[in-house]
């Protein structure tokens, strides 16, 4: 690849680098189901010298790789591993053999990518200078692996002072890498509200409360919550994605359901929204006369990237890819959520989008998409930066 400067893989490497990736593409895994990779994984790792714990976080493995001599911090590197319940339309030779299930996001990629570090790192272990760990974790779709895998002490012992991450982005093309410091992914939250009424028959509204005209308005004034109480320069939506009530055309029922998303990237708006949802909700179902239960339900935190970690990753990147190729600007964030954040809110880190879009061969397919696929020389470059992060980390030291 002519865009990569000072390359570190030997030929061999590269090859075993897109014969993993073909390898967990072919068998990919649901969510806490990732027990063939994770079994290929803990033997590998092992294999190179690692210390591994299985089981982490139900279906994680954890790998640490201790220095030589001298002690030092420890930096933990994550790599998801799960797939996504979607059938793959690709007509690829590393097609999925398991029916409705596919690496549509590139998870197959960070696994391959990080037992390719894993492998760099243990030949470089004389100059390691502090503790690597390596979190390959299960269940980032929907699942919240990471909180499992903390819960299950993947932070601790050693004590983990800083993390960094990667995903293979197919918003980005190959030879570009997006680094933002700040709140890169949304929080994603969840909601459900019950607006109770009172039903009756359609023709006599006045003995009734109407909870779907009810559900109407609050529809209408949880959009404002946007419009009018985050500040225009500050991201957030409210998505209603689910409505269901009343079973026949002229009868107006007792209740309506509502349920949505709540998406938000600042840790201020990140706190306030619930109490601004619910207000909407109180007012709106009062002066109607309508009663409502909520719940509201945190799903995953926004991911908030520490800004001297990304100057490491950005540094490192760029003797990569050159720093024309390094997007450091807004442009990089997203609304979409990642379980990332969990190590971020409990040590300062990074967490970058890899470029994997190459158009002219027609990969570019959106991530979840049953077409999604890459541009598989990003995974050398998502190497050969983190090795340099990893090198970096500790010569700051
Ligand atoms: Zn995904
Ligand atoms: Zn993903």
């Amino acid at each position: 690849m002519s865009h990569i400067d000072r390359a570190i893989l030997e030929p061999n490497d590269v090859e075993q680098l897109i014969a993993d990736r073909r390898d967990f593409h072919r068998h990919p895994e649901l969510k806490y189901a990732e027990e063939r990779t994770a079994g290929i994984v803990a033997q590998r790792v092992e294999s190179l010298g690692y210390e591994v714990r299985t089981g982490v976080g139900r279906s994680g493995v954890s790998a640490l790789l201790k220095p030589a001599s001298a002690a030092g911090p420890t930096l933990l590197y994550r790599a998801d591993m799960d797939g996504l319940p979607i059938q793959e339309e690709n007509n690829v030779e590393y097609r999925s053999v398991i029916d409705g299930v596919m690496h549509a996001c590139g998870h197959d990629a960070h696994t391959a990518i990080g037992l390719a570090v894993a492998k760099q790192m243990a030949s470089r272990r004389e100059s390691l200078r502090g503790n690597l760990k390596f979190a390959f974790q299960p269940a980032e779709e929907g699942g919240n692996g990471a909180e499992a895998m903390i819960n299950d002490g993947v932070l601790d012992n050693p004590t983990v002072a800083a993390a960094i991450g990667l995903h293979i982005w197919n918003n980005l093309n190959v030879g570009v890498v997006g680094v933002y410091a700040g709140p890169l992914m949304a929080a994603a939250d969840e909601f459900e509200v019950v607006i109770h009424g009172r039903g009756g028959h359609g023709a006599m509204p006045q003995q009734t409360v109407d909870p779907i005209v009810t559900a109407a308005y609050v529809i209408t004034a949880l959009q404002t919550i946007v419009s009018r109480n985050i500040a225009p320069l500050d991201a957030a939506v409210v998505t209603v994605g689910k409505i269901t009530a009343g079973e026949a055309f002229n009868i107006i029922p007792d209740t309506a359901r509502l349920s949505g998303t709540v998406r938000t990237f600042n840790d201020e708006i990140y706190r306030e929204i619930p109490v601004m949802v619910e207000r909407v909700i109180k007012g709106t179902t009062e002066a109607f006369g309508a009663t409502y239960s909520l719940d509201y339900r945190r799903f995953t935190p926004p991911v908030v990237n520490n800004s001297a970690m990304c100057d490491l990753v950005a540094a490192a990147a760029a003797e990569v890819v050159g720093v024309q190729n390094v997007i450091r600007d807004e442009s990089v964030r997203t609304m979409s959520s990642e379980d990332m954040s969990y190590f971020l809110n409990r040590v300062p880190g990074c967490f970058f989008f890899l470029g994997s879009r190459n158009i002219e061969r027609g990969l570019d397919h959106a991530h979840h998409s049953p077409l999604f696929d890459i541009d598989e020389s990003a995974m050398e470059i998502g190497v050969n930066i983190m090795t340099r992060v990893i090198e970096s980390y500790f010569d700051n030291q």
